[in-house]
């Protein structure tokens, strides 16, 4: 590869060469969401934008361990030490048990990832599945020093830490302004200083989700789950930690000073943030009633919304920016990425009827080159898309006869938009969707039977195989060389 792949890392502020720590291999640990209400567009840019990562990771020969986490204890309102968890809450509200909570808004935000073409994480571990894992970092954190135990909740010593280390370096926060700027809430009894936070809380008798421990009975603090299991399932180091620009602070450089003082080392080499979706220019916040949920996008279900929207427009919607730059959501906006798609599909499926010549006017030209270059520089979606727009012109002057193309041209042109659209964009026609690929291979699998049925002469046979596929609504074409099927 002659561009080397380029990372903005939030933790230096610049774009560096990406360079797992052992080769072949890439750990990346995405924070996930915590699972008290469905899934609106602001989880699906997150999501989104490390499946990008990961499709291209993996196109360039990596082995990527993907963890991203199920957040279904510990997060409690307001991101808050004290208060209600979120998910107890709903199951209060809802009388139901919070593990049906979690499994419910579990099983429908998988489902809108897969609408979303999203790829599963290797490793998609739960916060309460790993208490364990959690005490015995919190115990590592309480023998180094940071952390202190107050009428059984555990804090960690934000000061005492920051002593020693650089707290705030990955938000660029500085530690007089955040405790000038500390109000005194509630519950802030217990800290040594209102910066610190909790490792473990003691359960009040309402609170329902709780474990055994060393200090009480009582249940973990949100910013530990993702330093327990990222280490546990990538090891002490890793090479890369995503999340959404509302988790820099406090979540990451909580995370960061939580896995700092258990290892005496910092755990992830490369930060990647991904930047915030706004509607109609404004930020989304429970209070403006504007958190719009992903099923009401695929269904025209809210106030805000013109139409219904496809879950290839939000997904097109979403790579047409870089993910580093902010995205207004507004309905001319989607219009817009819905027409831009459908452009796009059009091009390629009028690319697949092209038929090539034994001399062709065009020449190679560079769009792969150009498309890796797009990716490797900071995964730059939107450049990516350009250019294939761009190559659109070519595949419509051959179609108007304008010019010609040869068949390894046009062989190269397929794989190239196939490659890129499909399988890195994760981009496909709405209706192929589904099953496409297992589909190919069936209808192949009974064709090459055909085919050899013709090459023994058995042309009963033959023919019956394509009269069944024609009752089926599948067309054949015999070439020479072989056959060309499609859906009627
Ligand atoms: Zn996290």
């Amino acid at each position: 590869m002659s561009t080397p792949l380029y990372l903005y890392n939030s933790m230096s502020r610049t774009k560096e060469v990406f360079e797992p720590i052992a080769p072949p291999h890439v750990g990346m640990y995405v924070c996930g969401p915590t699972v008290y209400g469905d899934a609106h567009l602001g989880h699906a840019r997150p999501s989104i934008t490390f499946d990008l990562l990961y499709r291209w990771l993996s196109h360039l020969g990596y082995k990527v361990r993907y963890v991203r986490n199920i957040t279904d204890v510990g997060h409690l309102e307001n991101d808050a030490d004290s208060g209600e968890d979120k998910i107890a809450k709903k199951a209060r509200l809802e009388q139901l048990e919070p593990m049906e909570i979690s499994q419910h808004y579990t099983n429908r935000y998988h489902k809108n990832m897969e609408a979303l073409n999203v790829l599963p994480p290797t490793i998609e571990p739960r916060a309460s599945g790993h208490i364990p894992e959690q005490q015995a970092l919190i115990a590592k954190i309480l023998e180094a020093g940071y952390a202190y135990e107050t009428n059984g909740s555990v804090y960690f010593d934000l000061p005492g830490y920051a002593r020693s280390h650089d707290y705030g370096k990955l938000s660029g926060r500085v530690m007089e302004d955040l405790l000038s700027n500390t109000r005194n809430l509630e519950g802030q009894a217990e800290k040594h200083s209102p910066l610190d936070f909790a490792l473990w809380k003691k359960a009040s008798p309402e609170h329902i989700m709780n474990w055994d421990s060393p200090w009480s009975k009582g249940f973990p603090g949100w910013h530990l789950e993702c330093s327990a299991m990222s280490m546990k399932y990538l090891g002490e180091t890793f090479d890369i930690h995503g999340g959404g620009m509302d988790l820099l602070f406090p979540h990451h450089e909580c995370e960061i000073a939580q896995s700092t003082a258990a290892l005496g080392k910092e755990s992830a080499r490369y930060w990647l943030h991904n930047n915030m979706i706004t509607i109609n220019g404004q930020k989304m916040g429970k209070s403006l009633g504007n958190f719009i949920t992903l099923d009401a996008f695929f269904e025209g279900n809210h106030p805000l919304l013109e139409k219904a929207y496809s879950p290839m427009a939000i997904r097109f919607f979403i790579l047409q920016a870089h993910y580093r730059s902010t995205l207004d959501f507004t309905n001319e906006a989607l219009q817009a990425s819905e027409k831009g798609l459908q452009r796009l599909m059009a091009g390629i499926e009028t690319l697949g009827q092209l038929k090539a010549s034994p001399t062709g006017t065009i020449s190679p030209g560079d769009l792969e080159n150009l498309c890796i270059q797009a990716l490797q520089d900071d995964l730059n979606s939107p450049v990516l898309l350009a250019h294939l727009f761009d190559h659109l012109k070519i595949i419509h002057r051959v179609r108007e006869g304008l010019d010609t193309i040869t068949q390894d041209l046009l062989d190269t042109l397929k794989r190239i938009y196939h490659t890129f659209v499909y399988q890195i964009l994760g981009l496909v026609p709405e209706n192929k969707k589904e099953n496409n690929e297992l589909l190919d291979y069936l209808i192949r699998f009974v064709l090459d039977a055909r085919q050899e049925a013709k090459v023994n002469r058995n042309f009963a046979e033959a023919d019956r195989i394509r009269d069944q596929l024609s009752s089926l609504g599948i067309e054949i074409k015999d070439r020479k060389d072989g056959y060309d099927w499609s859906i009627k």
